[in-house]
């Protein structure tokens, strides 16, 4: 169970890792929220989280393009029996106009940031006797897609890392696993559909329908509660022998 367990989720003032840290804070765990602002509305987010579900809920700003501030995030934390790496950004263009700094901005956020919080939160769950890392992937983690080169390269790079940290933490009360979600509608999401109807002269139904959820079998979008829910699965006893893989919440996607 995660109750009183403290868990971490960066990039969750929106989207799915709001929606991880509810369900998380629903389930009774100490929630650290975090993205790399620092307002008035981000420590609200916190304040409303933990009247509503009567746990401890605290905003931590760190940027997740910086090393050393994703690893003070878990310093500043005090504890973290629960890792969700989420931060993300995307950015859509072939690769031989992929803006550098793009490339690397993503790269960063996607990628090594979850090496660096790894890496600071180890040492703590083996010191608590207990420990889940939880990485969100993405379909394009398992799979591709034309002009989204940074975003699958990352993806398929945390898979990676997650069966790695898995196999150095498998003889020890540690999992680290991976969620593959498909579309999820979220702000990351909704950003790119005034783009891709302008490039396809598409109406937005169409654009849901026939590009976003063209390799959603489904047809429909994943939740976040959904994914906050795969999330406290794999931290419930159910999940303690599941480690090193990645749990698709893709409606049939990856089965295309
Ligand atoms: P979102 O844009 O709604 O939320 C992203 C979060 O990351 C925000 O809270 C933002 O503040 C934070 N963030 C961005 N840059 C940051 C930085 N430098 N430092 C700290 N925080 C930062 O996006 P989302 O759709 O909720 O995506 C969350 C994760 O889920 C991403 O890793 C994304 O790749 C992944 N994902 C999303 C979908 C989807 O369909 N939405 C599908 C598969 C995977």
């Amino acid at each position: 169970s995660v109750s009183g367990k403290t868990a971490v989720v960066t990039g969750s003032t929106s989207g799915i890792g709001l929606g991880v840290a509810e369900e998380l804070a629903k389930a009774g765990a100490k929630v650290v929220l975090n993205s790399f602002t620092d307002s008035e509305e981000d420590h609200k987010i916190a304040s409303d989280m933990a009247a509503k579900y009567g746990t401890e809920v605290r905003y931590i700003q760190a940027d997740m393009s910086k090393g050393d501030q994703c690893r003070a995030l878990i310093e500043k934390a005090g504890a973290c029996d629960i890792l969700v790496n989420n931060a993300g950004i995307q950015h859509v263009a072939a690769i031989d106009e992929f803006p550098v700094a793009k490339w690397d901005a993503i790269i960063a956020i996607n990628l090594s940031s979850s090496f660096h919080t790894i890496a600071a939160a180890l040492p703590m769950m083996r010191k608590a006797g207990w420990g889940r890392v939880v990485n969100i992937a993405s379909a394009h983690g398992l799979t591709a897609s034309p002009y989204k080169s940074a975003y699958v390269s990352a993806k398929h790079g945390i898979v990676g890392m997650t069966k790695t940290v898995a196999l150095e933490t498998a003889e020890e009360p540690i999992t680290c696993n991976a969620i593959c979600p498909g579309y999820v509608l979220t702000p990351l999401v909704e950003a790119q559909i005034p783009d891709t109807m302008e490039k396809y002269g598409m109406s937005r139904d169409e654009v849901v329908r026939d590009v976003l959820l063209e390799r959603q079998p489904s047809k429909a979008f994943a939740t976040t509660e959904q994914i906050g829910g795969t999330v406290a699965f794999l931290c419930s006893a159910a999940a303690e022998q599941i480690t090193g893989t990645t749990i698709s919440v893709d409606g049939g996607w990856t089965a295309l």
